[in-house]
């Protein structure tokens, strides 16, 4: 296949998605945010460019895929950059999938993903909002192209209010950055009806390592030596030691517990505290 392709992270065993195709309408993504990890693998990762003829190859694709079939959009891109508005390039995968009854996930920091609403209530979906916190300056800062954590929390709520099932991506925790929003997130979203968080730590490779120094550059000079002393390297991305990771995760998974959400974490070996019936979220997709 072309466009759709098997979601497949570098064949982390970490990773416990259950099968997924994935499909990025977009090369590159305009939040350029700092934790990023496509600048890794992306050559000018932060400047957005639609994907050439694309809706011929989708169409193509979609001919070789059974009905069911779960797509997940995106995962090296945002599916709703800015270009989105005027292109409708999304929108217009999500007619082809749609006509042959595909599930599908979104995940997505925009608010434009609500235009999509006649569309996603119609198929099987669940839509994925990444929210990693709620004060605006921060989030200018960490996700300098994305809209702010307000615009997304209403769109969320609109979604929920139309009856999507909506999960959030609480995604990365980056400790002595956000991690003490953790609960107030959690319970933010549960008010606007999400149903289940995905949680990680930040896993830095160099290039965001790099760009958290230069943007955030007290918070990187006490991350360093957990990271780098302490921490391990898995492939190419460091870990915080696993004790502060595993209190991290059970924090939000804690907050999730009393809010009645459910709770998974994301490429983090512990599985053994998730609530949740997947690990994406996509088991809320009918
Ligand atoms: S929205 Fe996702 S793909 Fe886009 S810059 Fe942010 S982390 Fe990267």
């Amino acid at each position: 296949m072309d466009v759709l392709r098997e979601f497949d992270p570098w064949r982390d065993p970490l990773c416990t998605c259950p099968p997924k195709l994935s499909l990025n309408p977009y090369t590159g993504c305009d939040h350029a945010c700092v934790y990023c990890y496509i600048t890794s693998y992306i050559p000018r990762a932060f400047e957005c460019r639609p994907k050439t003829d694309l809706i011929s190859r989708l169409r193509r694709d979609i001919e070789k895929v059974r009905e069911g079939t779960l797509v997940s959009m995106s995962n090296s891109s945002d599916p709703y950059p800015h270009i989105e508005r005027n292109l409708g390039l999304t929108r217009e995968c999500l007619k082809l999938l749609s006509q042959k009854d595909l599930r599908v996930q979104i995940i997505t920091k925009s608010d434009l993903v609500v235009r999509d609403l006649d569309l996603l209530s119609k198929m099987r979906s669940v839509v994925s909002f990444t929210l990693t916190t709620l004060d605006p300056l921060v989030s200018k800062r960490l996700e300098p192209g994305a809209p702010p954590p307000e615009r997304r929390l209403k769109a969320l709520r609109k979604l929920t209010e139309a009856g999507l099932p909506v999960t959030v991506r609480l995604d990365p925790v980056i400790l002595g950055l956000n991690d003490d929003e953790i609960e107030r997130i959690v319970r933010s979203v549960a008010g606007v009806g999400a149903k289940h968080v995905t949680s990680s730590t930040f896993k830095p490779r160099p290039d965001s390592w790099h760009r958290i120094k230069l943007k955030f550059p007290k918070v990187a000079r006490e991350l360093e030596p957990l990271y780098f002393e302490f921490g391990t390297k898995h492939r190419s991305s460091f870990y915080l030691p696993s004790h502060l990771r595993e209190e991290l995760m059970k924090r939000v998974r804690d907050a999730c517990i009393a809010n009645g959400l459910t709770f998974s974490s994301c490429r983090e070996g512990l599985k053994k505290i998730s609530t949740g019936d997947s690990c994406d979220g996509t088991h809320l997709i009918e």
